[in-house]
């Protein structure tokens, strides 16, 4: 049975089990069955052999898991987008992605009620399955390529390693769809019959009812980032007797701190905690570990684990040449659930993606080395940032910052706080002199730059300057100007 196979079998096995929890939404896995298989009827009918991706805009309503199945039921890659996207950030990704439907949940509802007209010509191994958007460097979303071969590889290895039980678990869904964090709870949820609770915008951002979500959920496996947890701990209450039911928390996308893992194992003393590292590019995540409280006593900086089986991860120097344990160098993932690429763009693709021994490989620009037959995790070899689990590029940010009328020139560094960004500070040269306080101009360009990036990546602080000091050779001085925060 392939993935699609495999979730479908428990509409037949648990018809009325429940997939997905969305508020006071509920679909079944009969549901699912039906409207999926439904929508792919209807976009095989309308599209015939066009394979174009099949976008999906929305926020964890049930419509959208049967867009998704739909899109691939049909042949069709879908492409994830979260309404926390501004308009204009969601224009640059149609426009890359150049979808043939771009599907709403009214969208969905309406196409899916119907039965099947023509069975769909369902995704083989190597065909796409899923484009995620994350932040490039130049200002332009990079779509990255997962195949169902990709996502068959990493919940094979994520159902073997946890051995969540079949129809008996509940997955916290705390990411959007359109992170790839969101494909760890959903695809091991609907392969082991298991029900998806999304945790929507609406409680992430009122505590209260966020608890009293957590504490109605019943949750059996916990993924998010840590950061998302590490919120939660601010909460006393947050604690077994509030998930009693919980097994496992589940970690990945950015680091997890030792203190982090500490609090969770005190608090939840019953529960397993794991730390997992991966980009997006290599499906996910490629190497985990259990943090116990031996790793807690052994490291102060926890380890991301061990390479998942059939996926290879070593660490290169600068030429490429692998290096031995305890050094340091880039990370490089090579195996089945790496991506083949950026879509639409060759020229992105060959400089991080290469062959390796007959696999696809991919420099993740991630520093780390080998300990104890451990990966560990020691920063980035460019500017990307995670900022609350956000990958992000400063270099996205200056170009929608300079794309405004009023800026000339800007850089975008880290706050950085107790070792970890916290927020994003912007340094801004104005193209005229203005009369307006330095509030007034913040306020004006945050404003000018929700309507094209999605809030997490508005800087916080803005700081304006005549001009931005430079280095020996030219540059603008970035260490300078983090350093004048
Ligand atoms: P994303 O594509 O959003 O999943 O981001 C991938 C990047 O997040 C990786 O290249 C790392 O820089 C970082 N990352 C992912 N997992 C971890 C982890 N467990 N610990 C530290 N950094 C991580």
């Amino acid at each position: 049975m392939n993935l699609i196979e495999q979730i479908d079998h428990w509409a037949l096995k648990a018809p009325k089990a429940i997939a997905h929890i969305s508020g006071d939404r509920r679909l079944t896995y009969d549901e699912l069955r039906r409207r999926s298989d439904a929508l792919a009827g209807y976009l095989t009918d309308r599209f015939g052999a066009d394979r174009a991706p099949i976008a999906v805009l929305g926020h964890r309503e049930p419509e959208m898991l049967i867009a998704f199945l739909g899109a691939v039921k049909s042949g069709r890659p879908y492409v994830p987008l979260d309404t926390v996207l501004p308009e204009q950030r969601i224009d640059k990704i149609l426009a890359i992605s150049r979808p043939a439907l771009l599907l709403t949940p009214e969208g969905v509802a309406k196409l899916s009620s119907s039965a099947a007209a023509v069975p769909g010509i369902p995704a083989k191994r190597d065909d796409p399955f899923y484009i995620l958007f994350t932040s490039g460097s130049t200002g332009e979303p990079k779509g990255v390529v997962i195949t169902l071969g990709c996502l068959e590889h990493f919940v094979a290895w994520m159902l073997e390693e946890q051995k969540f039980i079949p129809l008996g678990e509940i997955f916290l869904n705390t990411a959007p769809f359109s992170f790839d964090l969101s494909v760890m709870d959903l695809y091991c949820s609907l392969m082991t019959g298991g029900t998806l609770f999304s945790i929507g915008r609406d409680l992430v951002e009122n505590p209260k009812m966020l608890y009293r979500a957590l504490g109605k959920s019943a949750a059996t496996a916990w993924v998010s980032t840590p950061s998302f947890a590490q919120m939660c701990l601010v909460e006393e209450k947050f604690t077994e007797t509030m998930l009693p039911r919980i097994r496992r928390f589940l970690f990945c996308g950015e680091t997890l701190a030792a203190q982090t893992a500490a609090r969770l194992l005190e608090r939840f003393p019953q529960t397993e905690v794991w730390n997992m590292y991966g980009p997006t590019e290599a499906t996910v995540a490629a190497t985990s570990v259990r943090i116990d409280h031996s790793i807690l006593e052994k490291y102060s900086a926890l380890p991301v684990g061990c390479a998942m089986p059939g996926t290879d991860i070593f660490v290169v120097n600068g030429t490429g040449e692998i290096l031995p344990a305890n050094e340091r160098g880039e990370i490089v993932i090579a195996g089945p659930n790496v991506s083949p690429g950026y879509l639409g763009r060759p020229d992105l693709t060959a400089t991080v993606f290469f062959e390796h021994r007959g696999r696809r490989a991919y420099r993740t620009g991630d520093q780390g080395r080998f300990r104890d037959d451990l990966l560990f995790f020691e920063g980035r070899m460019d500017s990307q940032l995670k900022v609350s689990g956000y990958r992000i590029e400063p270099g996205d940010i200056e170009a929608n910052l300079l794309a405004l009328p009023s800026v000339r020139d800007a850089v975008v560094t880290p706050v950085i706080k107790n070792g970890a960004a916290q927020s994003l500070a912007a340094f801004v040269v104005l193209s005229s002199q203005t009369e307006a306080s330095d509030f007034e101009l913040t306020q004006s360009l945050r404003q000018q730059l929700a309507e094209r990036l999605p809030v997490y990546m508005l800087p916080r602080k803005f700081v304006f300057r005549d001009a931005f000091p430079m280095t020996a050779n030219g540059k603008v001085d970035r260490v300078r100007l983090a350093q004048s925060l």
